[in-house]
């Protein structure tokens, strides 16, 4: 049995603790590795290493600090393949979708190499007579990152690589049902170049997250994960002082107008509902068709499409569409939503509940799921699935469908199908979610635009990478400067006396 460690001072530790979590393989369901879980005193021989490192990482130039980047990013291309299977083997992704989840974490890597031109501070040339003022964007000290399962190469990289960019020190907890390629991300940035203590992986579960959140040392938290756990982070580290920014869970909405291109449409709702079995922040969870024609007609383009779906180990190659959800537990959370929504009155239009897959019969897999004439007073409309289950409700006008989306508690991402101009713009001008696609199902914005919901999806002011990580992991500094009397008035011969 693999025993996996944590990624302290440039070293494979195992840590002091003795407590172990499994790391499962989901497509056969069996005990792949075993992963230390931290304890206070491991995430606190973290902390002060790190604390040791940083000054002199924050004294390098920005451009040295970038060039360790720009030599990550090659490494992150070299390994591309070992990286994606490593992930997809704890994860359960396929293997073009695992290295997606590297491709797009790498992306905001080279954005950070453009760090000296993004931390450049203002200037002000004679703000009073003889005065000059400007501003520094200088770093916040040791920094930390607590990140979810469902991306597990692309989320510690939107972290860490701004945090590092900038002349910080960062702290890892990934989650602990995929902690392989954290770790081995970690090993990259130290090939690339990168000092000790500056990057380092402390694997765990609460009691790690409860350390830093604790620490005096650690600025800042960043968190990644589920809507609970965010709100419980951001309260505990804003009472203890750090800079917080959480990102929490979604149920995201894709409107089909009567006017929209249906095979367009159901192509991107199948892509978007049941890629990656739908463990996704920016999946579409609820497709909302505009009238019962609208509704009738994409429901007959989704049904063969979706039947036709293939899951899947990733071993099986380019031939699986989507493969096993991660955990026992969250395949029987899945299957309880599903039968509620039986229960509750909704038509399940494709029913997956008997799918079974031979040979992977102890794996986490979940057969797709379609839903037809979901209300807004049942549990699979009001609760984050994060499995392969799209639920269509029926609105009878745009405004009862843009309504439906602005009303529910979650606002990460949404999208609306139309060959309208005017109601896209509408849409995009007043829905209160903070990614909107308009013919796109999954908006999720390039590494130099920034990335984060609205509503109960976010909790904290800044987004995640573009300019906005750059505010998160610095902090300004205005210097104004009088300088009365300079060498300009003359060199001084005589030896000075006292008056
Ligand atoms: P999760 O909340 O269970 O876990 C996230 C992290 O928090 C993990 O590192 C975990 O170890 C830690 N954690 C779990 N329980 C904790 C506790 N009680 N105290 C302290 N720390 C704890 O989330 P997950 O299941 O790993 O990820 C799926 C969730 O993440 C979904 O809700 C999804 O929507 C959300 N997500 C959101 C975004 C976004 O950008 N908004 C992106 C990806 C995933």
């Amino acid at each position: 049995m693999q025993e996996l460690s944590h990624y302290i001072d440039g070293a494979h530790v195992s840590g002091t603790s003795g407590r172990f979590a499994d790391v499962m393989n989901p497509a056969t369901g069996e005990v792949q590795a075993k992963v230390p879980l931290a304890s206070t005193e491991d995430v606190a021989m973290a902390v002060e290493i790190a604390a040791k490192a940083q000054p002199a990482w924050a004294a390098t130039n920005p451009q040295r600090r970038a060039r360790v980047l720009m030599k990550f990013v090659d490494l992150l291309n070299r390994d591309m393949d070992k990286l994606a299977e490593a992930l997809s083997r704890e994860h359960g992704k396929t293997l073009p979708d695992a290295a997606g989840d590297v491709q797009r974490g790498l992306e905001v890597v080279e954005y950070c190499i453009g760090a000296p031109h993004l931390l450049k501070g203002e200037y002000t040339d004679s703000a009073g007579p003889g005065i000059d003022m400007y501003s520094m964007r200088q770093p916040l000290g040791v920094t930390a990152g607590i990140t979810p399962f469902n991306f597990p190469a692309m989320i510690p990289m939107w972290m860490f690589a701004p945090a590092i960019a900038c002349g910080n020190a960062f702290i890892l907890k990934p989650s602990e049902r995929d902690p392989s390629v954290p770790l081995m991300l970690a090993e990259l940035m130290a090939e690339a170049g990168l000092p000790k203590g500056i990057l380092q992986v402390v694997n765990g579960d609460k009691e790690a997250v409860d350390a830093l959140l604790h620490h005096d040392v650690v600025q800042s938290i960043g968190f990644v994960g589920s809507t609970p756990i965010a709100e419980y982070i951001y309260a505990t580290g804003c009472a203890n002082g750090k800079r917080v920014q959480c990102f929490g869970g979604a149920k995201n909405h894709m409107i089909v107008m009567p006017d929209a291109d249906m095979d367009q449409a159901a192509d991107a709702l199948v892509g978007a509902g049941y890629g990656a079995a739908g463990e996704r922040c920016m999946a579409i969870s609820v497709a909302v068709p505009v009238g019962d024609d609208t509704a009738d007609r994409l429901i007959e383009k989704l049904v063969p499409r979706i039947e036709k779906l293939k899951v899947g180990p990733y071993t099986a190659g380019n031939d699986v569409d989507y493969g096993p959800v991660v955990t026992a537990a969250a395949k029987a959370n899945i299957e309880r939503l599903v039968e509620t929504g039986v229960d509750q009155g909704a038509e399940l239009v494709v029913d997956g509940r008997d799918f079974k897959l031979q040979g992977y019969e102890d794996g986490y897999f979940v057969g797709p799921h379609l839903f037809d004439k979901v209300t807004k007073d049942m549990d699979i409309y009001k609760t984050e699935i994060f499995g392969p289950v799209l639920s269509t409700v029926r609105a009878q006008t745009y405004e009862e469908a843009i309504g439906l989306a602005m009303d529910h508690e979650y606002g990460n991402g949404t999208a609306i199908f139309t060959r309208d101009g005017d109601t896209a713009r509408d849409f995009a001008n007043r829905i209160n979610i903070g990614m909107v696609g308009i013919n796109v199902p999954i908006p999720v914005p390039l590494a130099y635009h920034t990335f984060g919901g609205w509503k109960k999806s976010v909790f904290g002011d800044l987004n995640q990478h573009g300019p906005d990580a750059f505010k998160f992991y610095t902090r300004t500094k205005t210097v104004t400067a009088r300088w009365p009397s300079g060498i300009k008035e003359g060199g001084e011969f005589s030896i000075p006396v006292m008056e």
